[in-house]
Formats: C-alpha cells, sequence, structure tokens
C-alpha cells in the first residue's frame, strides 16, 4: 500500500470548513487504500504564541473531532506530532540544507507574520515550513492530502528530500501534494478572496464544524456577497457568492451547475438560508461524535499514545537512517 500522511495544527477551538473541504475529507478516504499516518501538529501550534493549557485542551478536541470525522484508529495511524520526537530531530538536519533566502520565500510565512511584523515574529515560525518537511519525510510518504495553501510548502519539502539524497545518499521518499481541485481553497466569509484561516480568519470570516447551528446560520447570513442578485459560478467577479456555492456543493454533492440551475430565478438570502441548513445538518453528527470522544479523556490519550508508538516506529527507522549518512556516530 502507498503511504499516505498528513497533519493539523490544534490553533483553534474547532476545526473549519476549509479545513475539511480541503483537506480532512480526503484524510477518511485516504484511509481505505493507503497505509495512512494522521497527526495533530502541536509543535507548529507555538509558533505565535500560546497557552499551555488552552493548547492541551485544543489537541484533543482536535483529535477527537478526526475520529468522529470518521478516522478510525484500527485503518490509519493517528498521533500527536510532539509525542514522536524524531519530528525536531529531522527538523534540524533538514534546517541545515535549507538556505536562508530559499526559507525566506514562503509565502505562508510572509501573510502570517503581517500581523505582528518580521521582526517581531518568532524563529519557529519562519523555519515551520521545515519541521514540515520533517513530518511528510520522516514517514516516507507517497502522498500529501493538503489544500492549495500548502502548495508550495511540498515543493520545498521534495526540494529537501532531493537534495538530501544528493549530499549523502538516499534516504527519503519524494512526496506527491494531493490537492482536490474544487475545494483547495475555501475563503473566508467576510473576506472572499483571502482563504478561510483557524488563527488569520476572524471568528464571522469562518464556518467551525464546533459552531452551533444559529451561530454558524447567522455567519453565513452575513457572508459578504457581490453586486448584482444573480447567482452565478464566478470566482474571478464574484468570489463570494462562488465560495457559497463551492460549499454547497461539496456538502451536497449536488453540481455547481445544478446549483445555479436550482437558484434560477430566487436571491441571495435564499441560497444563504439553504446553506445554512446544509451545514447544520451535516455538522450535528460530528458535533455529538466529538462530543463522545471528549466525555473519556483518559481513554482519547490512550489511543493517542498507542497511535504515536506506532508511528514512532516508523519515524525512528528513518532518523536512524540520516543520522548514519549525515555521520553522526551510532546511536547508543
Ligand atoms: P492556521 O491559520 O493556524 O494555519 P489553517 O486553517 O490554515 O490554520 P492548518 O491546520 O494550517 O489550518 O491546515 C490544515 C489543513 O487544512 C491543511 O491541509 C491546509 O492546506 C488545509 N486548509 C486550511 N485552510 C484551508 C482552506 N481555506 N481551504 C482549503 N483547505 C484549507
Ligand atoms: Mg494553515
Amino acid at each position: 500500500r502507498p503511504r499516505v500522511l498528513s497533519g493539523i495544527q490544534p490553533t483553534a477551538d474547532s476545526f473549519h470548513l476549509g479545513n475539511y473541504l480541503g483537506a480532512l475529507r480526503n484524510w477518511v478516504q485516504l484511509q481505505e487504500t493507503h497505509d495512512a499516518y494522521y497527526m495533530v501538529v502541536d509543535l507548529h501550534a507555538i509558533t505565535a504564541g500560546h497557552d499551555p493549557a488552552v493548547l492541551r485542551q485544543r489537541t484533543r478536541v482536535g483529535a477527537a473531532q478526526l475520529l468522529a470525522l470518521g478516522l478510525d484508529p484500527e485503518r490509519c495511524t493517528l498521533f500527536v506530532q510532539s509525542q514522536v520526537p524524531e519530528h525536531a530531530q529531522l527538523a534540524w538536519v533538514l534546517g541545515c540544507i535549507t538556505g536562508f533566502g530559499e526559507a525566506s520565500r514562503m509565502t505562508q510565512f510572509k501573510d502570517k507574520s503581517v500581523k505582528q511584523g518580521a521582526d517581531r515574529s518568532s524563529v519557529g515560525l519562519f523555519t515551520y515550513p521545515i519541521l514540515q518537511a520533517a513530518d511528510i519525510l520522516l514517514y516516507q510518504a507517497n502522498l500529501v492530502p493538503v489544500g492549495e495553501d500548502q502548495r508550495q510548502h511540498l515543493e520545498l519539502t521534495r526540494d529537501l528530500a532531493q537534495r538530501f539524497t544528493s549530499l549523502f545518499g538516499p534516504a527519503f521518499t519524494v512526496p506527491e501534494p494531493y490537492i482536490l481541485k474544487g475545494t483547495a481553497k475555501i475563503t473566508d466569509l467576510q473576506d472572499p478572496t483571502a482563504k478561510m484561516s483557524k488563527s488569520a480568519s476572524t471568528p464571522a470570516g469562518i464556518i467551525e464544524l464546533l459552531d452551533p447551528p444559529n451561530v454558524s446560520a447567522k455567519k453565513i447570513k452575513s457572508a459578504v456577497t457581490d453586486t448584482g442578485r444573480e447567482i452565478i459560478f464566478d470566482q474571478a467577479n464574484k468570489p463570494g457568492i462562488s465560495n457559497l456555492l463551492t460549499i454547497y456543493s461539496a456538502l451536497t454533492g449536488r453540481t455547481v451547475d445544478d446549483l445555479v440551475a436550482a437558484y434560477d430565478g430566487k436571491g441571495y438570502g435564499d441560497l444563504k438560508k439553504d446553506l445554512a441548513e446544509v451545514v447544520s445538518e451535516f455538522v450535528a453528527p460530528i458535533q455529538e461524535a466529538t462530543r463522545g470522544y471528549l466525555a473519556d479523556p483518559a481513554q482519547l490519550d490512550k489511543q493517542l499514545a498507542v497511535g504515536a508508538e506506532k508511528a514512532r516506529a516508523v519515524a525512528a527507522a528513518t532518523l536512524r537512517t540520516v543520522y548514519e549518512r549525515v555521520g553522526f556516530l551510532a546511536g547508543v
């Protein structure tokens, strides 16, 4: 079986529809056909300041949501990144073969450091794509299901894998991104040209999987829409309505064309009202299952520890090869 790996950051109290439609729904599917490794990447969640108790809670809520979405520890390896120390160890080695200029070209750093200013941003935020490369390469992943925003980091990962091979010899599989066309970038409801983001969007811009129905309905109702009244799919000129149509289509399985035909002659308000209904029906069972997993945190932690142990066996084997190739003395 080809291997797949991906991660998600516990940077909010809930994951959002962009995470689900861009990445997580692929995770669930790929566990059926691939040897799948999925993780909550808590090391990545401390790059921009955090509260320890909140992080611990978000890591559990994140894992619970992944289980609620259908990840099955019998069919995939689900774990928490910090419980596998090899991630940080490999990141150091990869950091030493990454150019400073190369790292400076990562657009996510530019986007995310806008608020604090690049000078005030942490070095961790700057180097996080290198840690992400380590996350992927440790598992010899063939395929990495992510949203469009991660394409550049995947490219860096591939470059680093190839560079390591040419410097020291083979140690890694060169991974391919797996990006879904239609839903690779779900946009912010309040700013339909920016991606919906856990940490960068305002609350009104995000539909969280754990939003109560009245909250998500309100957000959808106040979503920024475009001038004109016609419901058509046109991402360049009507990004707001196009985003709503994309979400609607992805959650119901109806094609965008079908929706456009069905809403011919109707208004934005009708579409929003129906979409609110669709969303609340979609999230209801996820919310209930998430609550179920969180009701027994000891059991949840145990499951994650088992996942970490399985993951560590693979990660440790890769790191041993890397250390050997780099010229470190054999471990004791
Ligand atoms: P943060 O703002 O903290 O970076 P995020 O919303 O970008 O949070 P991540 O944890 O960084 O979420 O990413 C998890 C996965 O979700 C990644 O595969 C990413 O590409 C995907 N993803 C994130 N936002 C979107 C989006 N708006 N549309 C489609 N996919 C997305
Ligand atoms: Mg992100």
